[in-house]
């Protein structure tokens, strides 16, 4: 059994609040592809824990935990995340968690890279892409121009060594002609040999352990970072991340691409929310974006940037769900809402003077206006509710509609952080 959490919106979906809940079901959870660019805030009895590039089932002492090769990995970062899960008490070993050879790893001339092109771009172009600066595109590039180091290399260090001065060289090329400082190829040994080592028990082929763990029927979980409409080819390029986050390429990001998923969950929020730059039709300006913003605590996990907020996206959530291939939505932040009496839902674009469905081109966005239209609101609390029938009747209209216009069955509605604080529905 093979199912595929992913995002059907710009991100922080509350995937990772999801990953946790529904893991209990599962033998092995993977991570298939970013970096630690990503936040995943998890809720639970052990505490609350923001996971970067660990898989958020991480925390379940049953379930293994796979870093597939479509990820890229910071080794500092990993390190550390690693040491603040233990000192909360949760146990991580070679046992519990896999990180593939084949996975990438993120280097310091990549964070720096990134640093360097966004106030680039920002000072060229008033328009910085809104990296969250983790070195995520400059990696990505180095891993499709052969030049990025891979996990399996810390096994074998002379060989990554013998390699490392000609790339350093090379990396020195770009970073002078940005008018920085060249980086030392002692210091990025100093980095595999300090937090490389700390890994390289953690180190093998996943495709072997995943494709023998689905033979023996055991349960497997794919987890992504971000959401459809960050997606390098699908996404709003380039205010997208450098990763493929579609549910098709979870197969491939974890290690078995001869394996099929056999369901995919979309992950997506009662409104919506977008970190970062790009066009985002739905969104509130003033007043009213504040109010959802702090209703919803919009600020970003990983960076604390403020999210930009509006209602509900019929028209980016249908396209989401059609690049996901969601077989099924959990709905979440639900609780939100709560107290407004009146819901607005961007139903439908309006280009040009005409009304559109079909989510459009990135650089067609940036001339779309959204088209609101009111719904009844509950104006009660539901962070109480744990079955369908707990539900105010103007909740499950809401449900409802939104399973209508965007066609798509929504199996799980989240009222809150905290792991149990979720419906099933029927
Ligand atoms: P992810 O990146 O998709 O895992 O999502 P994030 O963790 O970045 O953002 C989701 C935020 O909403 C986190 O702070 C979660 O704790 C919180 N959250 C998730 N589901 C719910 C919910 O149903 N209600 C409320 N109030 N908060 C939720
Ligand atoms: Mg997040």
């Amino acid at each position: 059994m093979i199912t595929s959490i992913c995002g059907i919106n710009w991100g922080d979906e509350g995937k990772g609040r999801m990953v946790d809940l529904l893991s209990r079901d599962y033998d092995i959870v993977c991570r298939y592809q970013g970096g630690n660019n990503a936040g995943h805030t998890v809720i639970n009895d052990k505490g609350k824990f923001i996971l970067n590039l660990l898989p958020s089932g991480i925390l379940r002492e049953n379930v293994v935990c796979v870093m597939g090769p479509g990820m890229v990995i910071d080794l500092k970062h990993l390190c550390g995340e690693i040491e603040s899960l233990r000192k909360a008490g949760i146990i991580i070993s070679p046992e519990n968690l896999k990180i593939s050879d084949k996975a990438i790893i993120t280097m310091p001339y990549n964070v720096l890279q990134d640093v360097m092109e966004e106030d680039r771009l920002a000072k060229a172009t008033g328009k910085p892409y809104g990296s969250t600066r983790r070195g995520i595109a400059p990696v990505y590039a180095d891993k499709y121009l052969k030049k990025a180091f891979r996990m399996g290399e810390l096994l074998n260090p002379d060989l990554l060594y013998k390699r490392l001065p000609d790339i350093v060289d090379w990396k020195n090329m770009t970073i002078k002609a940005y008018g920085f400082e060249p980086v030392k190829a002692a210091d990025m040994v100093a980095y595999f040999e300090e937090y490389g080592k700390k890994l390289k028990d953690y180190v093998i082929d996943v495709g072997i352990y995943l494709n023998k763990a689905n033979a023996e029927g055991k349960k497997i979980m794919f987890e992504a970072q971000l959401g459809a409409l960050r997606d390098i080819d699908y996404g709003i390029v380039p205010y997208t991340s450098s990763s493929s986050t579609i549910a098709a390429y979870g197969p491939i990001g974890a290690g078995v691409p001869n394996l099929k998923i056999d369901k995919s969950i979309g992950i997506m929020k009662a409104y919506s929310s977008c970190v970062g730059a790009g066009p985002f039709t739905c969104e509130y300006f003033g007043e009213k974006a504040e109010r959802l913003r702090e209703l919803g605590g919009e600020y970003g996990a990983a960076t604390g940037r403020p999210r930009r907020v509006g209602p509900f996206d019929v028209v980016a959530s249908r396209y989401g769900i059609m690049c996901q291939g969601a077989d099924e939505i959990a709905l979440t932040k639900l609780d939100i809402l709560d107290d407004y009496e009146e819901i607005e839902i961007c139903t439908h674009y309006e280009l040009n003077g005409k009304i559109i469905d079909d989510f459009p081109f990135t650089d067609v966005l940036d001339m779309c206006k959204p088209v609101f239209e009111k719904v009844k609101g509950w104006h009660c609390s539901t962070a109480n509710c744990r079955k369908a029938e707990d539900l105010p009747k103007e909740a499950l209209d809401y449900i409802h509609l939104l399973e209508k216009l965007c066609g798509c069955k929504i199996k799980y509605v989240s009222v809150g952080a905290e792991r149990d604080a979720c419906i099933v529905m029927d």
